[in-house]
């Protein structure tokens, strides 16, 4: 066996490993109930399906431009425009196997050695593994589950410094569901303002799935002075529901794209043709049943953050957007040792989530509530009677 410094820095997701075990118990006949992967249950809506199955028999099915096809490039811009409110062009966009692979290759084509990138912690598992495995250091900001996993403009200057090259920004966020405000991020443009290296990766793949009632709130749309300095990631895996058609998009100044394109023209080439082809149909195609989705996942959430709550040694905030909720389980610790402990307890019981060290908190577990009323109902039950 031999393993390059750079993976040796790094280790596997843990969300897709915990969603692989669940599977593999599935398998081996166990009841599981798989609350590890943030994935929502519906069905792709069947005009995106139409789409796929029509490039399909019109013969897309050979390369396509690296950064994928000017139909997706097009798409995407009205997407960026109409719902984040980013006026870009299709040259400032790349399509990436997953908005994964967008993050993956903007880190890895702009970090030098020692760089350092600041990230709200918790955060989404694979940010500090990219940085890491591109020779990059972490710089966490840690936010907390009393101040509902917010942070301000002066603590994310607190961790800038010379080495600073970028911030990631998570809004709505994985794993907190924490959304970022505009008045934060005005104050956020100040700090940018004063540290002119400093880049900006904003990771809105959430974006629809806000429960405050106000707009989504971005950089790049509030402050576009900045834009050349923004990255911003969006998709439709999950807002269209499509996670396993692997289209990510991204927003930036056009020496980053190209670069990024550079890079990706020597790992994946472009991403699946079909899928473009299904993601362009998304992002044209009508978006009014996002509402209806974005009020289920309100609901669930409900159920949750309730049932999480009503349990003794568990508690968790209501989370304004996404489809997780990080539960504290620090006074369940004498008990168990570790939140990794407490995850493979709670499988045991029949239900996967991924501890919170996972997302470099501590002492909980995230619940990802994008699955039916009938099976978090249920799921609840299990924890609840894992834990008393
Ligand atoms: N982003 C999702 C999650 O956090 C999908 C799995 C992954 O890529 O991490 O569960």
């Amino acid at each position: 066996m031999h393993l390059s410094p750079a993976l040796s820095r790094i280790a596997a997701s843990q969300t897709t490993a915990m969603t692989d075990r669940a599977i593999q118990l599935r398998e081996e006949g166990r009841d599981i109930i798989s609350l590890s992967v943030g994935e929502p249950d519906f069905a792709t809506p069947p005009h995106v399906i139409a789409a796929a199955k029509a490039a399909l028999d019109a013969g897309d099915t050979k390369y396509t431009a690296v950064g994928g096809t000017l139909a997706l490039k097009k798409a995407a811009a009205l997407h960026f425009a109409r719902d984040l409110g980013i006026e870009v062009l299709p040259s400032q966009i790349t399509v990436s196997a997953g908005g994964k692979q967008a993050i993956f290759h903007a880190l890895l084509a702009t970090i030098g050695e020692g760089d350092e990138v600041v990230i709200p912690a918790p955060w989404w598992v694979s940010y500090p593994e990219i940085v890491r495995f591109a020779g990059g250091k972490v710089v966490p900001l840690h936010t907390h589950a009393q101040h509902g996993f917010q942070f301000t403009a002066a603590d994310l200057e607190a961790q800038i410094g010379p080495r600073t090259l970028w911030v990631l920004l998570n809004s709505p966020g994985n794993p907190t569901g924490a959304c970022t405000s505009a008045e934060t991020l005005h104050g956020i443009a100040d700090v940018l303002r004063r540290h002119p290296r400093v880049m900006v990766l904003s990771d809105d793949i959430y974006a629809p799935i806000n429960y405050t009632g106000g707009p989504h709130a971005t950089l790049a749309n509030l402050h576009p002075d900045l834009a050349d300095r923004i990255l911003t990631i969006s998709g439709v895996s999950k807002s269209h529901a499509m996670t396993g058609f692997r289209i990510g998009v991204a927003a930036g100044p056009q020496w980053l794209i190209q670069a990024m394109e550079r890079l990706q023209s020597h790992s994946t080439g472009n991403p699946c043709s079909i899928s473009q082809a299904a993601a362009a149909a998304a992002f044209e195609g009508p978006q009014d049943f996002l509402i209806d989705w974005r009020e289920r996942f309100r609901a669930r959430r409900d159920l949750v953050v309730a049932a999480i709550n009503a349990m003794p040694g568990l508690s968790t905030p209501v989370p304004d957007g996404a489809f997780y909720c990080m539960v504290d389980a620090a006074p369940l610790m004498d008990r168990f040792g570790d939140d990794a402990a407490l995850a493979l307890h709670l499988l045991e019981h029949g239900v996967a989530v991924v501890p919170a060290s996972a997302f470099g908190g501590r002492d909980g577990f995230r619940i990802s509530f994008a699955a039916d009323e009938a099976k978090l109902a249920e799921a609840c039950r299990r924890i609840a009677k894992a834990v008393a």
